[in-house]
């Protein structure tokens, strides 16, 4: 049996498995706090935890680990980690300086398997999805990279993480948790290409944090085009469960749009966009599309992506155009990836 990460674990399983082990359950927060408030790397590091506790606890647990490979920084204070994971695979998470904080990008998975044209992470498939402890350990060891707290997250890095559902939600739960890091849900995102079944899943759990959809197009051929999701769900089931989700949560969606040169960019793709998202409590960020190697794409021209949020705004539409972060180190939306195989 493969040894089981410790820091993938919820308060609750932890304490059901240390006093599994005959130990008190305040024991389970002691240790909990060395993990997940301060980034303990080894059970050694826990000194007000039994030596005969810590010698059981490495015996059968271990502790995930992360290193860095490699770390660019961009000219615009952006930084690209490229971090190894244990067994010697690597993801990369972006740190983005704004005036509000520090804002952090995760990835998911190692690889991603959906496909979408425009993006680099899928190009070469999924190789395996992260552990809850995999994607925590970007957050701990960014933060101590940098000797500064991350006030913000994204998980919309490499991979899709309603296709790692379990680790992502047990992800969002240990690093919004008291005991943890404390960060407040509703400084979490969450991006997907648009697993229907996932959403209603989600949506049960009545998470505080936002729900980012990545649309790319408003009808479902369209769709299909650039993402192959829409061959599993339509345009049209996708909103059903979007507005469903609002219903559930009471929480604003948040609709990722790139826009993408004669593909996506006209007066009509506005207005059923518009149409889409009718009655909704929305917001729609334009991102222009960033070029990644081996893909047609090519970004809308500014005046175009200007006129397109203007004609939102007239149907009464919440659009804003992304701000471009990272590009000289290919930080950017859909570049993660492709360099570091
Ligand atoms: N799998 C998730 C999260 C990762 S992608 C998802 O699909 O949402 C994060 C965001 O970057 C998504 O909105 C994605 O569509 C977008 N993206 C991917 N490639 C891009 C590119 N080349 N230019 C701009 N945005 C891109």
């Amino acid at each position: 049996m493969s040894m089981i990460d410790i820091s993938s674990l919820q308060l609750e399983q932890l304490k059901e498995y240390i006093t599994g082990l005959g130990a008190k359950p305040f024991v389970a927060g002691q240790i909990y706090r060395w993990l997940h408030q301060r980034g303990a790397q080894s059970f050694d590091e826990m000194t007000d935890i039994s030596k005969s506790l810590r010698e059981k606890l490495s015996q059968q647990r271990y502790i995930t680990g992360l290193s860095i490979r490699k770390k660019q920084v961009s000219k615009d204070g952006t930084i690209k980690y490229l971090y190894q994971l244990s067994d010697g695979n690597c993801i990369e998470t972006v740190l983005m300086r704004y005036q509000h904080g520090n804002s952090i990008c995760v990835s998911s998975q190692v690889g991603c398997r959906m496909g979408c044209t425009f993006c680099a992470s899928t190009q070469h498939g999924k190789v395996r999805d992260l552990a809850a402890g995999e994607i925590l350990r970007q957050v701990y060891a960014t933060e101590k990279d940098i000797g500064e707290r991350v006030s913000n997250i994204v998980m919309m890095g490499i991979g899709e993480p309603l296709d790692n559902f379990d680790n992502a939600v047990a992800f969002i739960k240990i690093i919004s948790s008291p005991q943890g890091k404390n960060i407040s849900q509703r400084n979490i995102s969450l991006s997907t290409c648009g697993i229907v079944p996932r959403i209603y899943q989600l949506a049960q759990l009545k998470l505080g944090i936002t729900l980012s959809i990545s649309l790319h197009a408003t009808t479902t051929e369209k769709r299909k085009v650039t993402m192959p999701i829409t061959n599993a769900y339509s345009v049209e089931e996708l909103m059903q469960a979007c507005r469903d989700y609002t219903k559930t949560t009471n929480r604003r969606i948040s609709f990722e749009y790139s826009m993408i040169k004669g593909v996506n960019d006209t007066d009509e793709d506005a207005q059923r966009l518009a149409r889409l998202l009718k009655g909704m409590i929305s917001h729609v960020n334009l991102i222009p599309i960033n070029p990644v190697d081996g893909s047609p794409y090519t970004q809308s021209d500014d005046a175009v992506i200007r006129a397109f949020q203007k004609k939102l705004q007239n149907l009464h539409v919440n659009a804003t155009i992304r701000r471009r972060l990272g590009q000289d180190i290919s930080a950017a939306c859909g570049q993660l990836r492709n360099e570091n195989r």
